[in-house]
């Protein structure tokens, strides 16, 4: 839509707010709202003004004024608000150059999209993420026997201790049998239909819905694949709808890797392709039904996997999750099928399908990050023709130590990841797509923010121990 479409649309659907939404630096939606009467095209053109020094990892105090610049092609009503409101996605800038805010994370797509088109490999990069999550009761709503609390409890081992749990849950999905018993064990079909309802009201095609392998409601609600930037979008939608319907009935969902000790944690697997002029790169006749450039990109991924750890698994939670024996994987290698591996090629005679899914990345991921820094990689694995190596075709977790030890693993912590992307990020800052201030800022954000707190704080299982 251009402005004065979304302004006529406004009209048309008798909106009385406008919401105006971006991203903070790791990636959390942020809002405000004003009533129509102060919404015009004239909006599109100056921008709104805010404090970017409240926004985490933004502007200092001292230079702190920025512009919000709404995006009408982003243009929404709000399925959460009561009073119908128009929503808009919309960009950082710097209310004096009037050029893109470099922390701004849709910024940072933009350009990566725009990278893209200039190296003349492909005009298009396609993603689809499959955000896994949880759903727990609600603390609101908490009497002494609900999700909530097994969740604290099996942080705190009771897998292991097999302690009774009350009440009655014989209908429960056991550990890792979550995948996939009907009801009345799946007992959240009602709540994920609804959440697909609200999904679809917003323009999303959804393809599929299950119950994950985990206990404790784990979910997965599968979405159509999209270009790069509108990916970015659409899963901002995806789990600010998802948490809003879960909230609405008493319930609560995280997007957390591994909130329950020794089940499976929730990943999101991207699946990724390249076209041009309507053509999929990526099939061709080799391994897996992949073009040699799709071998490339896989190369590319391989080699940059640790320090894109930092931007697709950035918690410190997410290293819970990638441990062997839950799907997750540890090892870096590709594989037809093969879900024990961190790169798959989903079977599929159709040509228009080929792809890569590469498993490591969580929904902790900052999606307009995480996506960019994996095209990143992969486009420099198709510029210097870095070799894959050999598929590995077995069963990952059953091989002995013998048979892995040439096999590379994933970074084995946040720490390790930032390490790794401390040393390894030029591959980024092609085309100003990542800027060396927001690598810098990332790391140290990280760092400060997210890794000492959680290094200095006991935890229940040091309890256990030491005691
Ligand atoms: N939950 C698994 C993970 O952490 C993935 C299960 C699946 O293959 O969908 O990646
Ligand atoms: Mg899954
Ligand atoms: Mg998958």
């Amino acid at each position: 839509m251009t402005p004065s479409e979304v302004v006529k649309f406004a009209e048309e659907n008798n909106c009385l707010m406008v919401d105006y939404k971006f991203l903070d630096f790791v990636g959390i939606w942020q809002h405000f709202s004003t009533p129509i009467a102060e919404f015009s095209e004239e909006t599109f053109e100056e921008g709104i003004g805010f404090d970017g020094s409240s926004i985490r990892g933004w502007q200092p105090i001292h230079n702190s004024d920025m512009l919000l610049v709404p995006d009408p092609s982003t243009v929404q009503i709000d399925p959460f608000i009561e009073v119908t409101t128009l929503s808009l996605i919309c960009d950082v800038m710097d209310p004096i150059t009037r050029e893109g805010y470099t922390r701004d994370p849709r910024f940072i797509a933009k350009k990566a999209e725009a990278f893209l088109k200039s190296t003349g490999i492909a005009d298009t990069a396609y993603f689809g993420p499959e955000p896994e999550f949880f759903v727990f009761d609600d603390v609101r709503y908490a009497s002494s026997a609900n999700e909530s609390f097994y969740a604290v409890d099996s942080i705190e081992g009771v897998w292991n201790t097999g302690r009774e749990e009350f009440p009655n849950l014989g209908y429960k999905p056991r550990h890792k049998e979550g995948y996939f018993p009907c009801a009345p064990t799946d007992s959240h079909v009602d709540l994920r239909n609804e959440m697909v309802q609200v999904l679809q009201s917003v323009g999303m095609t959804i393809e599929a819905v299950h119950h994950e392998v985990s206990t404790g409601g784990q979910s997965e609600i599968d979405m159509r694949f999209d270009s790069l930037l509108k990916m970015g979008d659409t899963l901002k939608w995806f789990k600010y709808i998802v948490k809003n319907v879960a909230f609405r009935n008493g319930k609560t969902v995280t997007f957390m890797p591994k909130p329950i000790y020794n089940d499976n944690g929730s990943g999101m697997h991207c699946h990724q392709s390249l076209w041009k002029d309507g053509q999929n790169l990526f099939a061709g006749d080799g391994y897996g039904g992949l073009s040699k450039m799709a071998m490339y990109y896989i190369g590319g991924i391989m080699k940059h996997a640790k320090a894109l750890c930092a931007f697709t698994n950035p918690t410190t939670n997410s290293y819970k999750r990638l441990v062997p024996g839950f799907e997750a994987p540890v090892n870096l290698a590709y594989s037809n099928r093969n879900r024990s591996a961190s790169l798959r090629i989903p079977v599929t005679n159709n040509e228009k399908a080929k792809r890569v899914e590469y498993r490591t990345p969580d929904a902790s991921a900052n999606g307009y990050l995480a996506f960019a820094a994996q095209l990143m990689a992969g486009l420099d694995g198709i510029e210097n023709k870095i070799d894959p190596g050999q598929p590995l075709d077995k069963d990952i977790y059953g091989l002995s130590p013998e048979e892995l030890k040439d096999v590379p693993v994933v970074a084995s912590s946040l720490e390790d990841a930032l390490d790794h992307l401390e040393k390894d990020h030029d591959f980024l800052l092609k085309g100003d797509v990542f800027t060396p201030d927001v690598i810098d800022m990332w790391i140290s954000y990280k760092r400060e923010s997210e890794i000492d707190p959680v290094r200095m704080r006991p935890c229940p299982e040091e309890f256990a121990l030491y005691f």
